[in-house]
């Protein structure tokens, strides 16, 4: 990631503020008082490989313009930072990071169908045709913020002109 701010940062963050407000809307997803209790409910496990070490709150579904995952419970389960580390690095879907740490396939359709099962509980299953909407609003807002960008530089820069 460059360490300069840029547009697509900026969109980006945008979006992720978009996405961190309608969880409110719907109950966001709070560390201190949610997260004991889905651990518990993943057996003290990452929800990926199975370790039990130094267990991160991930969100199965991301919060970004591409995956337009929420902050909610439904969307949170425990990962090791390996697991989470390397699914956000390589910008896999949880589908695919499952496949990578488990190989035995009856393990694989376990854990799958746990996660699956988190994601679709009861507090949180969202309308599908929302979804598509906040998908259409988040991407509308990632370009509004860039251009808005472009048109406050263009400002400046016909003042800079000789
Ligand atoms: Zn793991």
């Amino acid at each position: 990631m460059p360490s300069f701010p840029t547009k697509s940062g900026a969109s980006n963050f945008a979006v992720r503020v978009f996405l961190s407000q309608i969880s409110i809307e719907i109950g966001r997803f709070n560390k201190k008082t949610h997260f004991k209790e889905i651990i518990t409910k993943f057996n003290n496990e990452c929800a990926y490989c199975g370790s039990n070490n130094d267990l991160e709150v991930e969100h199965i579904i991301g919060i970004n313009k591409h995956e337009v995952g929420l902050n909610i419970k439904s969307n949170v389960i425990p990962s090791c930072h390996d697991c989470n580390d390397n699914k956000q690095k390589k910008k896999l879907d949880w589908q695919r990071q499952l496949e990578l740490v488990v190989t035995d396939k009856s393990e694989y359709h376990k854990r799958y169908n746990k996660i699956l099962n988190h994601l679709s509980s009861k507090n949180a299953s969202i309308d599908e045709h929302v979804v598509g909407e906040i998908k259409k609003i988040a991407e509308e807002l990632y370009k509004e913020v860039s251009e808005a960008i472009d048109k406050k530089v263009k400002l400046i820069k016909l003042s800079l002109r000789p």
